[in-house]
C-alpha cells in the first residue's frame, strides 16, 4: 500500500485550517490530529489537561510547551507508519517543529509539505467574528447573521462561539502567530516543503488549491 501523505496545515486563527483539514481528511482518507480540538475536549469533559490549558486558552496566548508537545507526539507516533495524516495547529512555534522533526526521524518518516494558506488580517478578524463550532464534533461553520446558526452538519451538533474568538482574544491570538509561529514559514522553506496557498478565497477555491499544489 502506498505511504499515505504527512501534511501539516499551517496559518493564522481563521485562516480555515479546520474547515480545510476536514476536506483533506475525506479525500485522502488522512488521521487529523488538531491540538486546539484535543484542548477543547479535554476542556469540555474537565481533564486535569483542560484545566491546566484553559486559562491560556482564553486569553488567546499558547499552552505552554512542556503541556502540549508530549501529548501531540504521542498521538502523531500513534498513527500506523503506512497511514498519512494531517497536522492541524501544531506546530505552532520553532520548539514544537524541532520536536516534531525528531520524533519523526526516529521512525524515519518526516513531513511532505506544510501547506501555508494566507489569509489577509481584516479577513480573519471577519471570519473569526461570525465563527461558531460543533459542540459534539468540532466542526467550524462562519455565519453573516444568527438565522443561519443551524445545527451541525455532521453530526447534529449544537453550534456555539468559542470563548477565544471574541475581539480581545482574537487581537491577542493574532499577535501570537506573528510574532511566534510566523518564523516558521522560513523553517520550513529552508527545507523545501512549504507551499504557499492564498487562503482570502471560497472554502472550494482553496481547497482546490492546495490539491492542485499536492497533485501537481
Ligand atoms: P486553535 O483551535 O488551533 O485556534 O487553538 C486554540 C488554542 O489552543 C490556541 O489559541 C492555544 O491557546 C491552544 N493551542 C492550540 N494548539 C497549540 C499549540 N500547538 N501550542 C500551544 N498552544 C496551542
Amino acid at each position: 500500500m502506498a505511504q499515505g501523505l504527512r501534511l501539516v496545515l499551517f496559518g493564522p486563527p481563521g485562516a480555515g485550517k479546520g474547515t480545510q483539514s476536514q476536506l483533506l481528511t475525506d479525500r485522502y482518507k488522512l488521521a487529523h490530529v488538531s491540538s486546539g480540538d484535543l484542548f477543547r475536549k479535554n476542556l469540555q469533559q474537565g481533564t486535569p489537561l483542560g484545566i491546566r490549558a484553559k486559562e491560556f486558552m482564553a486569553q488567546g496566548v499558547l499552552v505552554p510547551d512542556e503541556v502540549t508537545i508530549d501529548i501531540i507526539l504521542t498521538e502523531v507516533i500513534s498513527i500506523n507508519t503506512e497511514d498519512g495524516f494531517i497536522l492541524d495547529g501544531f506546530p505552532r512555534n520553532t520548539r514544537q517543529a524541532l520536536e516534531l522533526e525528531g520524533a519523526l526521524a526516529t521512525r524515519s518518516r518526516g513531513v511532505d509539505h506544510v501547506v501555508h494558506i494566507d489569509v489577509s488580517e481584516p479577513e480573519l478578524v471577519r471570519r473569526l467574528g461570525g465563527r461558531y463550532i460543533c459542540w459534539g464534533c468540532q466542526a467550524p461553520y462562519t455565519v453573516e447573521t444568527d438565522a443561519e446558526l443551524q445545527a451541525c452538519e455532521r453530526c447534529g451538533g449544537e453550534l456555539y462561539q468559542r470563548e477565544d474568538d471574541r475581539p480581545d482574544a482574537v487581537k491577542r491570538r493574532i499577535v501570537v502567530y506573528r510574532e511566534e509561529t510566523l518564523p516558521l514559514l522560513t523553517f520550513y522553506r529552508e527545507r523545501g516543503i512549504l507551499v504557499d496557498v492564498p487562503g482570502d478565497d471560497t472554502i472550494d477555491e482553496v481547497n482546490r488549491r492546495i490539491v492542485a499544489a499536492l497533485e501537481p
